[in-house]
């Protein structure tokens, strides 16, 4: 409804359109009110399921976009920190998809979403006439291996070698298998174990700019060791490596506490391979509760990501505050009711002196002395974008962990020295594409420089190259170049 009544005359629009010319704005506000009715979301995107083995190139197929250059998939199994929705976990790969495009401008038609329906193990919907996935356990057997292998094999097949395939939310076990099976043969990341890493070490780095500590002097523990346990800690690791110290010293200052306790060695629970580097000699006194384990190991940061609740107590918090002069806290667990403490309690219960971070918004919060604080928020929607549209721009066949380090740097440079000031740990999200931006010049500098990235031409000045290729949304106008001419020499004097 914005076109000009010249341009609904000149495209034959006139009459089909309502009378009211009207601005992107009020449109945008008009949709907002439809959508704020709307009881169930209405979700688009390409279903595949385990019946649909052996056809699913045709499956692909039938998807109406010619040029996708970016997938996000999901099986459903751990949707944020609610657990298995099944099919309804569509709704994670639409919604980062529309993050893709709102925070870094990559052109909606090239994304695809993908829910692939193995089952669920969520009893409830399994009982629910109107649930809309197949009625069966999660095919737990071969068949799902074999399935995901079909999967990646039809995306490329059909699109190229060089689509971003991003994995969202899987289980844990399948989150780090598919990761490590196909990080060299395609161009993927896990965004839970990866971007979460990236967006949670950013947070690390812009604190050690506030308070002027080391990245290799903390002492962090962890509650939950999980995807994204594992993958920030094994990100703090590198960038400490990169500061100077051996892996084995980095390992040592990471510790993790999950369901059964700290991970340490020698105990009952079975760890995986993948948290074997951070289990460490148990302490004289092993802690049996969260808050024991702070006292006992006094850590500088605490990283919450258990998916669990509210389990960073009042006590917790003030036994941060009574080791350190400015503990770091960060409550990353998704949705807002599972972050680990609110933003209230880490300020008010240390004095307004923690930094502070968590998944999902906090309102900033006013201490009783009139101080005020704009938490910051660590979720990886400030990562993954930025990193997607510089790898749909360099045509990249494999992604790195380093391309995951360079994106947190580069999301730290982006405070300014007022926002550090304040205690700030992330760019104002109202800024989200300029960061994405900023972050995409970044990964692409880093990607040509290591032989990562090969569209040639190798665009020179990456920062205009990418510019030109973000999709914008605001409104153009349809008229064709109108000009006048002399009319004199245009006819027989
Ligand atoms: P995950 O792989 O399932 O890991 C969860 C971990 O927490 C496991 O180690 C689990 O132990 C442990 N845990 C569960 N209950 C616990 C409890 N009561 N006490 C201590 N540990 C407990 O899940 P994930 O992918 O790491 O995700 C975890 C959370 O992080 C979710 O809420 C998710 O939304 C959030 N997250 C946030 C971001 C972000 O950008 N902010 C990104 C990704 C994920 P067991 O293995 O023994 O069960
Ligand atoms: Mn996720």
């Amino acid at each position: 409804m914005a076109f000009t009544l010249q341009e609904r005359q000149m495209l034959g629009l006139q009459g089909l359109l309502p009378p009211k010319i009207e601005t992107q704005d009020i449109q945008a506000l008009r949709f907002h009110k439809n959508l704020a009715k709307m009881s169930d979301p209405l979700e688009k995107g390409l279903f595949i399921s385990i019946s649909d083995r052996g056809h699913i190139r045709s499956i692909v197929d039938n998807w109406p976009e010619t040029d996708v250059k970016a997938v996000v998939v999901t099986d459903g199994e751990r949707i944020l920190g609610l657990g298995d929705l099944g099919v309804y976990g569509m709704g994670i790969p639409v919604g980062k998809l529309c993050l893709y495009t709102a925070c870094a401008g990559i052109r909606p038609d090239k994304c695809l979403p993908v829910c692939i329906d193995v089952g669920t193990d969520n009893l409830t919907l399994l009982k629910d006439p109107f649930y809309m996935g197949l009625y069966q356990k999660r095919d737990r057997s071969q068949l799902y291996d074999d399935l995901i292998d079909e999967f990646m094999e039809a995306i490329t097949d059909r699109y190229g070698h060089n689509t971003l395939i991003q994995f969202e939310d899987f289980g844990n076990h399948n989150a780090f298998r598919f990761l490590r099976k196909y990080r060299e043969k395609y161009c993927t990341f896990n965004d839970d174990i990866q971007g979460t890493a990236a967006v949670a070490l950013a947070g690390m780095l812009a604190a050690q700019k506030v308070v002027g500590k080391a990245i290799t002097e903390h002492k962090v523990l962890f509650l939950g060791a999980g995807e994204a346990a594992l993958g920030i800690a094994n990100l703090i690791v590198m960038a400490m490596m990169e500061s100077g110290i051996s892996s084995e010293e980095a390992y040592k200052k990471i510790w993790m506490f999950d369901k059964y306790g700290l991970l340490v060695q020698g105990r009952e629970q079975k760890v995986d391979a993948n948290q074997e580097p951070f289990m460490h000699q148990p302490p004289d006194q092993v802690p049996k509760t969260f808050v024991d384990a702070v006292h006992v190991l006094q850590p500088s940061a605490i990283i919450g990501v258990a998916g669990a609740g509210r389990l960073f107590s009042h006590d917790v918090i003030k036994a941060m505050g009574s080791i350190n002069e400015r503990p770091i806290i960060f409550a990353l667990s998704n949705p807002t009711v599972k972050a680990e403490c609110t933003a209230e309690e880490a300020y008010t219960l240390t004095e307004g002196r923690c930094l502070f971070a968590s998944g999902s918004p906090f309102e900033h919060v006013v201490l009783k002395d009139g101080r005020s604080f704009k938490p910051g928020q660590g979720n990886n929607a400030y990562i993954f974008p930025g990193v997607a549209l510089a790898v749909v721009l360099s045509s990249v066949r494999h992604i790195s962990d380093k391309v995951f380090l360079e994106a947190a740097k580069a999301l730290t440079d982006q405070l300014t020295n007022e926002e550090l000031a304040q205690g700030r740990l992330y760019p104002p999200l109202s800024n989200i594409k300029e960061v994405s931006i900023c972050i995409a010049v970044k990964v692409m500098e880093f990607m040509y420089a290591n032989n990562m990235a090969f569209h040639y031409p190798e665009p020179a000045d990456k920062h205009q190259y990418i510019r030109s290729k973000v999709w914008s949304y605001e409104y153009e106008s349809f008229m064709p170049d109108v000009y006048d001419w002399p009319l004199a020499t245009a006819k027989p004097s």
